[in-house]
């Protein structure tokens, strides 16, 4: 198990203390407001990720991938059912404490890549240290580890995003996302805007980091060339999840 150091300055330690066990969904149920009535997003959604498995969720448009992630992240709280992240319970928790869930268990890597233009690959990932509340003197050591780790060089780490192709951007935001140690690590649609080539770099970059980083996690991605990475594959349609063989 990796240690996970509490970040000095947090006043949030409410995790701190529990095992690295993935993420479950437990009976999720999500609406959206559609005029009078809700339109079901997801529908009592039942899902194990575990520490090391690397999920692919694929479904049609519409079908509620990007819906399961966002209540996976915590970022949108379900009507009914259970998200724990490492067996903490999130809709038990209040907004503070979900942040510092948030903060010190999630890697969250979104189809568009939200980096700041006005920051280097390197500092992309320190500025997170900053927020912590840490020294980011001592953090740049690793933050240079983790994008070499990713495949970019020394030159390329002192970029600004738009000296960089979409596919190093991309891999900047998997070594953001990793920066914090997650426990889990959600990915939606990371290939979308690369070409075949590089997209399936990508992929196999994500199975590799989810075996030597030992997370939990869900790639939602159209691309059924990609599927053969993943140790399991799942379907949406309609907000219901099904298992794929
Ligand atoms: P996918 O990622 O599989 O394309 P989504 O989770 O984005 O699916 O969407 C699932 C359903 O929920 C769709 O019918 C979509 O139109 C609807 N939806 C998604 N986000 C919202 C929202 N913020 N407000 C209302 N409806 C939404
Ligand atoms: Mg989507």
């Amino acid at each position: 198990m990796t240690t996970h150091p509490a970040p000095e300055g947090s006043a949030v330690t409410t995790t701190a203390t529990s095992l690295r066990t993935g993420l479950a969904l437990r009976g999720v149920t999500l609406g959206y407001p559609d005029g009078e009535s809700r339109l079901i997003a997801l529908d009592e959604v039942e899902l194990t990720v575990a520490p090391g498995e690397f999920t692919a969720l694929v479904g049609p448009s519409g079908s509620g991938k990007s819906s399961l992630l966002a209540v996976a992240a915590t970022l949108l709280r379900p009507d009914r059912g259970e998200v724990l992240i490492d067996g903490v319970d999130a809709g038990a928790l209040g907004g503070r404490e979900r942040t510092a869930l948030r903060r010190e268990r999630l890697g969250i890597v979104f189809q568009q890549s939200n980096l700041l233009a006005s920051l280097t690959a390197v500092e992309q990932l320190l500025v997170l240290e900053s927020v912590r509340g840490r020294r980011p003197a001592r953090a740049r050591g690793r933050a240079e580890e983790l994008l070499e780790s990713v495949g970019l060089t020394g030159a390329e780490q002192r970029r600004r995003p738009h000296q960089l192709s979409g596919g190093e951007r991309q891999r900047v935001n998997i070594a953001r996302a990793l920066f914090g140690s997650p426990s889990v690590l959600l990915v939606d649609e990371p290939t979308s805007a690369l070409d075949h080539e590089r997209g399936v770099q990508v992929v196999e970059l994500l199975a590799e980091v989810t075996r030597t980083h030992r997370t939990a996690t869900v790639m939602v991605t159209h691309d059924r060339d990609l599927l053969g990475r993943a140790d399991r594959v799942l379907a949406m349609r309609d907000g219901r999840l099904t298992e794929e063989v």
